[in-house]
């Protein structure tokens, strides 16, 4: 199988094993939009449970 190198943590990957191309992960993924938007890089650990949960709209503490 191909496998790549994630661009956010260059953690190699089977591209087949990823569901968030060409990163290894959603929270990768998620990681470098966040670039783009925070040069800080103030991105919580706990960014991919949020977004399980529903909880990014209402209210989570971002600081
Ligand atoms: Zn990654």
């Amino acid at each position: 199988m191909p496998e790549i190198r994630c661009p956010t943590c260059h953690k190699q990957f089977e591209t087949e094993a990823s569901k968030a191309m060409p990163f290894c992960s959603p929270r990768c993924k998620l990681i470098d939009l966040g670039k783009w938007l925070d040069e800080e890089n103030s991105i919580p650990t706990d960014i991919e449970q949020s977004l399980e949960e529903g909880s990014f709209k209402d209210g989570t503490d971002w600081d």
